[in-house]
């Protein structure tokens, strides 16, 4: 079994935003040479998430909309009152969306539904971001 570890710079342009990021994970598994096993993306920021969705930009501004009606930013948070940032919004959307996805990958191909992509959610930028992608397989 093989091991292969890489990240993707991204930097978001907004406070909110989804970024595409299936291409640059099928280049890291191209890269690879694994043709048979998971990849494993990951994100480390607490104001961020991955998950995949409908490949779609309508679908994207619908998403931080549904968000934001579920969790709209106000002064009731404690969070909001301490030192780390008004941003408790950003925090709880990237608990309930997720911090992770792991892929098929068969045939030396992402295996997404066909209507899949991979998606980074940035919820307090912008900023610069790192995105882990680990491959595990053959
Ligand atoms: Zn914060």
């Amino acid at each position: 079994m093989k091991i292969f570890s890489s990240t993707i710079r991204l930097n978001s342009k907004n406070k909110q935003e989804e970024i595409r990021i299936t291409d640059q994970v099928q280049a890291i598994l191209a890269e690879s040479e694994i043709t048979e096993g998971t990849a494993f993306i990951f994100t480390g920021h607490t104001t961020t998430a991955l998950h995949l969705n409908n490949t779609d930009s309508a679908l994207e501004k619908d998403f931080h909309e549904f968000l934001n009606n579920l969790v709209p930013n106000n002064e009731n948070y404690k969070h909001n009152k301490g030192e780390y940032g008004r941003n408790a919004d950003a925090h709880l959307k990237s608990v309930l969306i997720g911090n992770a996805v792991t892929v098929p990958i068969t045939r030396g191909r992402l295996a997404l539904g066909q209507w899949q992509t991979i998606y980074f959610s940035e919820f307090d930028g912008p900023r610069a971001r790192l995105v882990s992608v680990k491959i595990t397989g053959k």
